[in-house]
């Protein structure tokens, strides 16, 4: 888990976010099951713009499949320039209140992941039932209340 006295600003700046929109060079990771749960795959795969366009037919892709992509930090609206730190992740645990469990389901971005790099396995926990749809009504509802 990152404090303030491990960080590391080289690893800062390859970190993925879990939570990206379907786009051309970003990585598919994961694919939503119909119980909701996600399947990670083994590996990441870029996607191109192909894939982009037929993911774009029928449900939105970020319902049906999991992202990632480069952790922009200031570039995005949940990261706190004041504490460093990605928001939208905090937030998820505060709201699903899952414990981390002791086996990891497999995940292929651990290593570069935002999200365990600053909230460990607690994030893994909430992360497995979280699709983007869900973090945006999730946010709707939440943010200034
Ligand atoms: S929070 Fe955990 S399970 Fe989710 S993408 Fe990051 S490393 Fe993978």
């Amino acid at each position: 888990m990152i404090t303030p006295e491990n960080r590391q600003p080289g690893k800062e700046a390859s970190l993925l976010c879990p939570s990206y929109l379907a786009k051309p060079g970003v990585r598919l990771f994961g694919i939503v099951r119909a119980d909701g749960r996600v399947s990670f795959l083994q590996q990441p795969l870029v996607i191109d713009a192909t894939f982009v366009a037929a993911a774009r037919r029928g449900r939105p892709p970020e319902e049906r499949f999991r992202f990632a992509g480069k952790c922009v930090r200031n570039g995005c609206h949940q990261w706190s320039e004041a504490k460093q730190v990605c928001t939208l992740v905090d937030r998820l645990i505060d709201q699903l209140e899952k414990t981390a469990v002791e086996n990891l389901p497999g995940c292929p971005i651990r290593s570069r992941c935002r999200w365990f790099h600053q909230r460990g396995a607690t994030a893994c926990a909430q992360c497995d039932e979280v699709i983007r749809h869900h973090e945006m009504t999730f946010l709707e509802t939440t943010i200034d209340s």
